[in-house]
């Protein structure tokens, strides 16, 4: 495949053909920036924010980097060196209602432990800026609820941090789902871990809601409400296998299988860890299956294969096209294909998997 035709293919995969103009500078072939981009500013500078959030700004056309909230003025003042913005534009968690008055913050992302989610976006909304928040959404169907109303009494957008809604295998999947050239899918399997040789936050249950459901296996929970259309499960069962690091899963599960099942009987069958290093993902229809048999969650996916051969995509900035994307709706009212409420249903698959979990029965996933 030459390079243009890769690179219009990949922009028909994203579904974007029609929005090539909006598309950031790499896929379009153009360096002439918009009129204005909008300013993001990044809650937590962990190492989601420093390793790829933060250089992912350095790539958008739409947005860029224009304030941090920190609990290191220090640390504050060095991303503001780094990446050229004011110290002005430098808060903490105590003051993130300040950014109200400041005109360079359109958008503020939520990178925090996922237990403070729901209170750091909170402030946000009420500051009356736009709303990114990193997934899991937050601990709870109960908190997601009090974020989309915060939201919507303030004015402001939301969207979730589900970057591989801009990677090109994940838009063949939705493709496939959507137009069924193998027929409507019918059965998933996939697995998530990685070990955690120390103790993190995100083993923590106040801190991260759970254990690797919670930060893993909401992938496997994208991936295959991708291959519904979007639909969520109607049953799910679960159970937890034992731990064999008690001194890091303390309070959380270690691994996890769960199955889901839909109205018209599809089902998946999934497992997460924090104590094994596994990323797959199969999705099987009547007539043909797309297989992740590398990365499939990564933010570079790798060895993608579907029935009628393997597929090669280029590798894209997931991160810089999700915020341009946002920035995008943002700036004319489209609506994102990640919205809070994508978030809010897949805490609803999650809490209904850690019932099933705990009862050892079939339970209803109630997304309403
Ligand atoms: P991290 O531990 O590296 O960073 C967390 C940040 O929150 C740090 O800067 C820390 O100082 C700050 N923080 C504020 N209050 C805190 C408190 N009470 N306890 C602990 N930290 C506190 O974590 P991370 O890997 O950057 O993850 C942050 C969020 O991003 C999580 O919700 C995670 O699920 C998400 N994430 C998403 C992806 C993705 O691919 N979408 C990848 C990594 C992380």
């Amino acid at each position: 495949m030459n390079n243009a035709i890769s690179r219009r293919r990949f922009l028909e995969q994203l579904g974007l053909a029609v929005a090539v103009a909006q598309a950031p500078g790499w896929a379009r072939g153009a360096d002439a920036p918009p009129a204005k981009q909008l300013g993001v500013a990044l809650v937590g500078l962990g190492n989601y924010s420093t390793r790829q959030l933060g250089p992912a700004l350095r790539e958008t056309k739409f947005c860029k980097l224009a304030g941090v909230v920190t609990g290191s003025r220090e640390k504050g003042e060095q991303w503001a060196r780094d990446y050229g913005f004011s110290p002005k534009s430098i808060y903490s968690y105590d003051t993130i209602a300040r950014m109200a008055d400041d005109p360079a913050i359109d958008i503020a992302y939520v990178v925090t432990p996922n237990g403070l989610h729901a209170e750091h976006a909170i402030a946000v909304a009420k500051a009356g800026k736009h709303v990114i928040m990193e997934k899991p959404m937050c601990n709870t169907v109960a908190e997601c609820d009090a974020v989309l109303a915060a939201c919507k009494a303030a004015k402001v957008r939301h969207s979730i941090g589900y970057r591989l809604f801009w990677d090109p295998y994940h838009a063949e999947l939705r493709r496939l789902a959507r137009e069924q050239e193998f027929g409507a899918f019918k059965q998933m399997k996939g697995d998530r871990g990685f070990v955690m040789s120390t103790w993190r936050w995100r083993a923590d249950k106040k801190l991260a809601g759970g254990g690797p459901l919670m930060d893993l296996g909401i992938y496997l929970i994208q991936g295959a409400c991708m291959a519904k259309n979007g639909a969520a499960p109607a049953f799910v069962t679960a159970r937890e296998l034992p731990k064999t690091r008690p001194d890091i899963s303390r309070d959380t599960e270690e691994t996890l299988q769960w199955t889901m099942e839909w109205p018209g009987g599809a089902s998946a069958e999934f497992t997460t860890s924090y104590q094994q290093n596994f990323d797959h993902f199969r999705a099987e229809a009547p007539k043909g299956w797309i297989d992740f048999k590398e990365h499939a969650f990564g933010y570079k996916v790798g060895a993608v294969e579907t029935s009628r051969g393997p597929l090669q995509y280029p590798a894209p900035n997931q991160q810089a096209l999700q915020m341009d994307d946002f920035a995008q709706c943002v700036e004319t009212g489209r609506a994102t294909p990640v919205p809070g409420e994508m978030g809010r249903r897949d805490l609803a698959i999650i809490e209904a998997i850690y019932r099933a979990a705990a009862s050892g029965r079939r339970e209803a996933v109630k997304t309403t």
